[in-house]
């Protein structure tokens, strides 16, 4: 496959495509084809933007009639009749069934700017400069989400200072004896801490590129209850986790929280399509008109398949085969846990949303590049890549899955006989050919 013209032309910036170096033409479902017509079971979906697949029919017919009938494309934040239905939808399907009220803004189309319209509407809501973050959070690449990141490889990006941000140990954070909860509790309440009151408490329930990690249901509940008691605006960005990663609609389902603010993005539009918007708790909607604007906010061709999306969740067979898959995922991953306990530490993550932590990021790479050669596009994630990032769409059919997970356990096997992992266990000395 000739990737020649994008080295001379396209930006060194570019990052997936040295990943992954072929070229793509089609997709369906959890399979993508490459110019040599080359088939590959799809783990990465776009990084968790395609969790219904690629061209799902259901999604994109709809989208496909909407685009071939002289609907409006973009409309800034005017009224369409396909905002309107998505508004519709959105509150009928996924809302009101889940007993959530929310005020629906409509931000720029990325996930960062969700997160930049949450951060700037909590600081006015409350009147407080700071915001409190986690270790290895993720949550985009303009100013106020990098500084509210936790990476240190994005830390100095952009070459402006990050102020009014206070870093916290997540869930787990070093290990399972710290409990961060009580400790933020603790110094919120205490004078002395030296830790000024934030504007918002800003998380993911799991930390996607920061390695997977899961908040649990109890520590969620502790960090909602800590917000209420100090007046804290509460965001969860489930810009990733979100939108049927898990298994459910929303990822803090599992933990009968509802945060004051919610981002959604990435795999809101069913389609691949960008589209993101804010839920706010209706009474902190103290925008005023026009206060926050932006071009493109009103792309309708994803409002169309966005909606068709949220419908499928009002469609019990739908919502039970996503449940089965989750079980068969979570499966097959302790299965290989249990197989190559010599390179996998542990298994993280929850639902459709995996993670494979392994015991060297060389291992990953190699790991990666052997599923790639036989036909699975797979991730890292995880401040030092040493996690293999598990996303299968959540519609995969089982016949996909198997094949999947079919390779990704042969990439692990060559790596079991072949190569000695670079922190060996007393049990790779022995299986290892040195
Ligand atoms: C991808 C992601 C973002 C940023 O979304 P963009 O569309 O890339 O701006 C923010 N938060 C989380 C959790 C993400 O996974």
């Amino acid at each position: 496959m000739n990737t020649d013209l994008f080295a001379a032309h396209e930006s060194n910036v570019r990052r997936y495509g040295r990943s992954f170096p072929t070229v793509f033409t089609k997709a369906l479902g959890a399979t993508i084809w490459d110019e040599g017509g080359k088939n590959y079971i799809d783990f990465l979906v776009g990084s968790g933007a395609l969790n219904y697949g690629h061209n799902n029919p259901s999604i994109l017919t709809p989208g496909i009639e909407y685009l071939a009938s002289g609907n409006i494309l973009l409309s800034l934040d005017m009224y369409t009749a396909a905002k309107r239905d998505f508004i519709e939808v959105f509150v009928e399907s996924i809302l009101k069934p889940r007993g959530l009220s929310y005020k629906i803004q409509f931000p720029g189309p990325t996930g960062t700017n969700a997160n930049e319209a949450a951060l700037a509407l909590a600081r006015k809501y409350t009147g407080r400069s700071s915001v409190m973050a986690f270790s290895n959070a993720f949550h985009g690449m303009s100013l106020g989400s990098l500084a509210v990141s936790g990476s240190a490889s994005t830390k100095d990006l952009g070459g402006v200072p990050r102020h009014d941000v206070i870093r916290m140990p997540y869930d787990s954070y070093p290990n399972e004896a710290f409990n961060s909860a009580s400790y933020i509790d603790c110094v919120l309440g205490d004078p002395g801490s030296g830790i000024e009151m934030p504007a918002a408490i800003i998380l993911e329930t799991i930390q996607a590129e920061g390695g997977m990690n899961s908040a649990s249901a109890a520590w969620l509940a502790e960090i909602q209850r800590i917000c209420r008691k100090y007046g804290i605006v509460f965001i969860v960005d489930d810009i990733q986790a979100g939108a049927g990663r898990t298994g459910d609609f929303f990822s803090f389902e599992f933990a009968k929280i509802e945060p004051d603010i919610v981002c959604l993005s990435k795999s809101l539009s069913g389609s691949g399509n960008p589209l993101a918007i804010v839920l706010i708790r209706p009474d902190m909607d103290i925008w005023n008109p026009g206060e926050h604007s932006g071009t493109f906010r009103g792309n309708n061709l994803a409002f169309v398949t966005a909606g068709a999306m949220c419908k499928m969740w009002s469609n019990k067979q739908f919502v039970a085969s996503v449940e089965r898959t989750a079980i068969n995922l979570q499966e097959h991953l302790d299965r290989l846990v249990t197989k190559f306990s010599s390179l996998i530490e542990q298994k993280r993550g929850r639902g459709l949303m995996a993670g494979l932590k392994c015991r060297s990021h060389a291992v990953v790479g190699r790991v990666h590049d052997v599923a790639f050669e036989n036909g699975l596009l797979i991730e890292s994630s995880g401040p030092n890549r040493d996690v293999i990032k598990v996303l299968p769409p959540i519609t995969i059919t089982d016949d996909e899955l198997n094949r999947g997970i079919a390779i990704l356990n042969q990439a692990l096997q060559e790596q079991a006989n072949g190569n000695c992992p670079s922190i060996p266990s007393p049990s790779d000395l022995a299986s290892c050919n040195q």
